[in-house]
């Protein structure tokens, strides 16, 4: 008689995608899973609640790019219907309406980029400044996510890269600024150049309808995490909140044992981390054990970014011409998006007045100003864009400081950046800033991050079958042709000449 083998225990630290990615995945292999959560609510940077007043916030509205096959597959399993259609988008300055992106996937295919290039309709930007990035063309094929790229360009600052590829002071200020202060939270002079060319190629180049964007109809919390977090109780997983971990057991062999959360021990087989850098400097510093590892105690050289996140509710309907719109120029260094959540949101379709999310990212400056000034300043500048919201008076707001909450891809800071695997056999990362090759970022990057935890504790102890991870669509054929060519070259040369060359 084949006996069943013991349940292993697996404690998974942190409830954003990652986190519940690797739980739910675990649980279902029948894995005994137990997800602690520092915050009242699971779902991390995308968490949403409801304030006093019974209205609907979350800590910054969240798109669903093309690209994000993995989470696409998780909602269609899980039989929910969250998104709204694909939508257009615009971009403002104080100058006003710069660009308006259209549908891509809705028009004829082109090799890439040439519909990135040709579709997108400027009202300002000159000819001449867009094709100055013709050149950028060889980084894009010479960036192929490897650890090789990453070390040749991590060094770089995004502002460098640009400015060595010939791109115009307009092309940059203008598109590729405002795309890095959305996309990598900074502006370019603090941004790594392989992050921005690997984030670029994911979200835009790689293919065209890659830039095509979906949105919740309501709180990503209440349309996908909530019935998620079903779902995992139902397959046998353990979603524990209010549960801060400060610390990680080893035994006398130093493998991880448990985790501790105040006055409780979690006894493990396996811990998953799927905490943001900041938390996990946070928990590396209160812990006895992981402050002896060095590979810990380098992510203090980590860094994160501060962002705000506020909704307005209006006293009137406002015409906004596009539902999500980004917008630069107004502060140095920030970047800031807005939404009409009156088009995106089913809960505010029929709302008498204008219902707006309006995000600022690297935004440490305006952290410390009270709510109402904040308030104010986000009237003035919604006005700047689009002039109907300056008659309009706010009936109800709600800000959101999110400190140190974004992950700061800074020059340099790949060698300090942690794999899944750690020096403790038992212990893994995942989160959107450990490094992976799959070539995703962002909620697609966590939740894909969360997988590949599980795969590797379903590696570890052979029970269970690995999730299926859909990989990136692959490279167009003409730059596959020109990595091919670029990588023979490169060979080519590291045969030939000597190796002293900074990478
Ligand atoms: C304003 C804003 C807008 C964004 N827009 C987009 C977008 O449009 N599209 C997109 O794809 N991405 C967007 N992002 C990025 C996206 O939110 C993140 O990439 C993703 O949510 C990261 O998920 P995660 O699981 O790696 O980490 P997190 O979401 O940070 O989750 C980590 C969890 O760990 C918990 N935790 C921390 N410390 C402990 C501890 N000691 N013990 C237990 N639990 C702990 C935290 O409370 C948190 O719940 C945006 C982010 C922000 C802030």
């Amino acid at each position: 008689m084949s006996e069943t083998p013991p349940q292993k225990r697996v404690v998974v630290v942190g409830a954003g995608w990652a986190g519940l990615g690797a739980t739910y995945h675990l649980a279902q292999q029948g894995y005994d899973v137990t997800l602690l959560e520092a915050s009242p609510y699971p779902g991390g940077l995308v968490a949403g609640w409801k304030t006093a007043g019974g209205r609907s916030v979350e800590g910054g509205i969240h798109g669903f790019w093309y690209p994000y096959h993995n989470i696409f597959s998780l909602v269609r399993e899980l039989g929910l219907d969250p998104f709204t259609p694909f939508t257009r988008s615009s971009q403002y300055s104080p100058a006003g309406l710069e660009v308006e992106s259209p549908i891509f996937q809705h028009e004829p295919r082109l090799p890439t980029p040439l519909g990135t290039f040709l579709y997108t309709r400027f009202q300002r930007l000159p000819l001449i400044d867009r094709l100055s990035a013709l050149p950028l063309l060889y980084a894009i094929a010479d960036f192929d996510n490897s650890h090789q790229a990453w070390q040749r360009y991590d060094k770089v600052t995004a502002r460098e890269l640009f400015k060595d590829f010939g791109v115009s002071a307009r092309l940059y200020q203008e598109s590729f600024e405002p795309m890095l202060l959305v996309g990598l939270f900074a502006p370019g002079e603090q941004c790594s150049a392989a992050a921005t060319l690997g984030m670029l190629y994911y979200f835009i180049l790689a293919h065209q309808p890659n830039f095509d964007v979906a949105w919740c109809r309501g709180t990503v919390a209440k349309m996908i995490f909530q019935p998620w977090v079903e779902r995992i109780e139902e397959v046998g997983g353990k979603v524990l909140t209010n549960k801060r971990v400060d610390d990680l057991l080893l035994d006398d062999s130093g493998k991880a044992e448990g985790v501790v959360c105040g006055d409780e021990v979690f006894h493990a087989d396996a811990v998953i981390f799927s905490v943001s850098v900041n938390a996990m400097k946070k928990i590396v510093s209160s812990s006895s054990s992981l402050r002896n590892y060095r590979e810990f105690r380098d992510l203090r050289n980590l860094g994160a970014i501060d962002v705000l996140a506020t909704r307005l509710w209006f006293d009137r309907k406002i015409n906004i011409p596009l539902p999500s719109n980004a917008c630069f120029g107004f502060d140095p260094e920030i970047g800031w998006t807005f939404f009409d959540l009156n088009a995106l949101h089913d809960e505010y379709r029929h709302e008498p007045g204008s219902v707006i999310e309006a995000d600022f990212y690297h935004a440490s400056q305006l952290l410390p100003m009270s709510d109402e000034q904040i308030v104010e300043k986000v009237q003035r500048d919604l006005a700047t864009c689009v002039p109907g919201f300056g008659e309009a008076k706010v009936i109800d707001s709600s800000v959101i400081r999110v400190s140190q909450g974004v992950t700061h891809f800074a020059p340099g800071s790949y060698q300090h950046r942690l794999p899944a695997t750690t020096s403790i056999e038992n212990l893994f990362m995942s989160g959107d800033w450990i490094i992976n090759r799959h070539g995703s970022w962002s909620q697609e990057k966590a939740y894909v991050t969360g997988l590949e935890a599980a795969n590797l504790v379903i590696e570890r102890f052979g029970q269970g079958s690995k999730a299926n991870i859909i990989p990136v669509e692959p490279d167009e054929p003409h730059i596959q042709a020109a990595r091919n060519l670029n990588q023979t070259a490169r060979e080519l040369g590291n045969a030939l000449l000597p190796d002293f060359w900074l990478p």
